[in-house]
């Protein structure tokens, strides 16, 4: 990651305004090995990932995004929304092995900041943000620490649905070697990852955010334009 240009970006952060820097590099297939791999020198085999050093928020480099269809993705039409914690213990593990990240429902990397933010941007009222225990994100946890000892980034995951396969993997190799870790290493996995994501909402760094949607905020009018 170290030939990242780290150097400011063009664009604005789209919740706040202050400018966006390149953060990590992600492979362009989700399914390319990521972690503990050297990507390729080619731009495009990788998507740059930006993120805002004010509020937090992170977003696929030009990458266009409408804040109300954000908004609704993550459960603003309900009572409740929750996303993925882009400043959890998880993700400061994960980094670019977060097992969050294929799985956001939208294609903004929010923080606690950032979705009040996002909020506030359209027209909405929350509640306190918490980072609660809930399954998924128990899941995600377990997920990221073995994505630290395997080849293929969620092999469980993507094995399971189907997606990779011996015959479209890295390598033959690999994808074996990861199938033997991921049977030796998922019962340790779990030892470790059920407590650490316990520490983690207790000093309020969860895998998952949520809030209660408290309605339109004093002085919002008119519901948000959105392309849906
Ligand atoms: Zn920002």
């Amino acid at each position: 990651m170290s030939r990242l240009d780290r150097s400011r970006t063009e664009r604005p952060c789209p919740l706040c305004g202050e400018p966006l820097y390149p953060w990590i590099a992600l492979p362009a297939r989700a399914n390319d090995a990521s972690v503990g791999m050297v990507l390729s020198d080619e731009p495009e085999n990788e998507r740059v990932i930006e993120r805002c050093e004010n509020c937090g928020v992170a977003i696929e480099a030009k990458v266009e995004v409408d804040l109300a269809e954000e908004w609704r993705v993550i459960g603003g039409d309900g009572e409740r929304v929750a996303t993925p914690n882009r400043s959890s213990l998880q993700a400061i593990f994960g980094v670019e092995g977060w097992a969050a990240l294929p799985v956001l429902p939208g294609r903004l990397l929010l923080t606690s900041e950032s979705l009040a933010l996002l909020a506030e941007r359209t027209g909405m009222k929350i509640g306190p943000v918490r980072t609660p225990l809930s399954v998924e994100a128990q899941g995600w946890m377990w997920q990221t620490l073995l994505n630290g000892l395997t080849f293929h980034p969620n092999y469980f995951r993507e094995v399971r649905a189907g997606r990779l396969r011996a015959d479209n993997s890295r390598s033959r190799f690999g994808y074996y070697a990861d199938g033997i870790v991921t049977v030796l290493g998922g019962a340790l996995a779990v030892l470790v990852s059920v407590p650490l994501e316990l520490i983690a909402v207790a000093i309020k760094r969860g895998g998952m955010l949520e809030s209660q949607v408290e309605g339109r905020a004093a002085g919002a009018t008119s519901k948000p334009a959105s392309r849906a």
